[in-house]
């Protein structure tokens, strides 16, 4: 995954202590390049996913470059790739509040991280949805089912512009967490076992 400086992957690190991190060396690495990306692996549980009734939690996404395409009744329009396709993939672009001990920030989630968040693919929860079979009320249920289950996750940090309008002296950029990787509690643990194992011979 990452390389060079950015990376504090190798040690589980907690949420306190990386948003203290990010405020002070952090905040010199953004400052000297804005187009720094940092990761950081943490153990921690979804709270909840934040849900609008104005947003689906998904876009209909291109089958070739993932950007959000246009039902056209019959085809989906890509501007991007200047094309025409008669399908297109549905993929999650959601919020969800993440907490360990020590703290809690919201880290957004897409594409087959958030798949793993939710358990049901963004096309199943499409179906669901356009079949009537459930509403925003049924949605939250589901995903609260989801809430508080151990995981280690790989944050992904970077400065944003702000989608807000900024006052003129405010700074309309802001730090925006990702989440990069879901690893299963077990799985991480597996591994851990693994290689404590592997240690022995
Ligand atoms: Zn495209």
């Amino acid at each position: 995954m990452a390389s060079g400086g950015g990376t504090r992957t190798e040690n589980t690190s907690n949420i306190k202590e990386y948003v203290e991190f990010l405020e002070g060396e952090g905040e010199q690495k953004f400052a000297e390049n804005p187009k720094h990306v940092m990761y950081v692996k943490i153990a921690c549980h979804m709270v909840r996913v934040l849900l609008s009734e104005m947003q689906t939690p998904y876009y209909l996404a291109c089958i070739k470059c993932n950007k959000k395409v246009i039902n056209e009744g019959g085809f989906y329009s890509c501007q991007n790739c200047a094309q025409n396709f008669d399908s297109c993939n549905y993929r999650y672009i959601l919020s969800a509040v993440v907490a360990d001990f020590t703290s809690s920030f919201i880290v957004q989630f897409m594409g087959e991280t958030a798949d793993q968040i939710v358990g049901m693919s963004a096309k199943e929860f499409h179906e669901r949805k356009e079949a009537g079979q459930w509403g925003l009320e049924e949605m939250r249920q589901e995903l609260s089912k989801r809430a508080f289950k151990d995981m280690h996750l790989i944050i992904r940090t970077k400065k944003e512009e702000s989608t807000f309008q900024a006052s003129q002296d405010e700074s309309n950029s802001r730090l925006r967490h990702y989440g990069a990787k879901v690893l299963d509690w077990n799985a991480a643990e597996d591994n851990k076992m693994l290689l404590l194992r592997l240690s022995a011979y």
